[in-house]
């Protein structure tokens, strides 16, 4: 099985594809989770990263294509792959496409979850993460009991810097710009399904096992 998940940040494409790998058992690439790695680990290419990402606007086509292409070359992606948050560009999509076929590869599907640009802010800016245990929090849904303090472990709440409100209205922005035009560019592949990401999060599930 190979997949992309397109749409915009807090889509819920990262939870979908967590649960995609355990059904299929292939390897969920996230570009974000990858570069957020280098990050915390003070790389060369984290210290690089760093800015760019917390002004939500896109790293460079090359870093990201970096990336991919050594995650295809090695055998992980050889079983399958979801790839979540890549490609976001057409630059970057037409490079996949090529490195498809030279492997003589093809997609299965590309899944583009469709959420509201206020459902989008609503859950990227009310999400709060604990320093401590890593627990989730989000002020509309999921609120802690102590204004700033995790209900398990007491530990500090804390939000990335891309998960404050004025930055998320910026990565709405950059996303039509850059990465809603590849919604067309898969079409016009023919390999496109839109699913409806305001249902639960197993509804959606369902829907893309669905087509798939
Ligand atoms: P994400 O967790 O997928 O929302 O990604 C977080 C940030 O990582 C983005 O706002 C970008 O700065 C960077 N990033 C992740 N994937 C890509 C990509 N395919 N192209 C360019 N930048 C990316």
């Amino acid at each position: 099985m190979r997949l992309i998940l397109l749409g915009p940040p807090g889509s819920g494409k990262g939870t979908q594809a967590n649960m995609l790998k355990e059904k299929y058992d292939i390897p969920h690439i996230s570009t974000g989770d990858i570069l957020r790695a280098e990050i915390k680990k003070k790389s060369k290419l984290g210290l690089k990263t760093k800015k760019i990402m917390d002004s939500g606007k896109l790293v460079n086509d090359n870093i990201v294509l970096g990336i991919i292409d050594k995650c295809i070359e090695t055998g992980e992606c050889k079983i399958g792959f979801i790839l979540d948050g890549f490609p976001r560009t057409i630059v970057q999509a037409e490079s996949l496409k090529q490195s498809l076929e030279k492997r003589k590869i093809k997609l299965n599907k590309v899944i583009n979850i469709i959420v509201s640009d206020e459902e989008v802010v609503k859950r990227i800016s009310g999400r709060w993460t604990c320093k401590n245990c890593g627990d989730i929090f989000n002020t509309y849904t999921k609120p802690e009991q102590e204004k700033g303090k995790c209900d398990k472990c007491s530990g500090k709440l804390y939000q990335r810097n891309d998960q404050k409100e004025d930055v998320v209205r910026d990565r709405l922005k950059v996303y039509k710009k850059q990465t809603q035009p590849l919604i067309d560019f898969y079409k016009k592949e023919g390999n496109l399904v839109d699913i409806n990401g305001l249902l639960p999060i197993n509804k959606v599930f369902k829907k893309i096992l669905k087509v798939l």
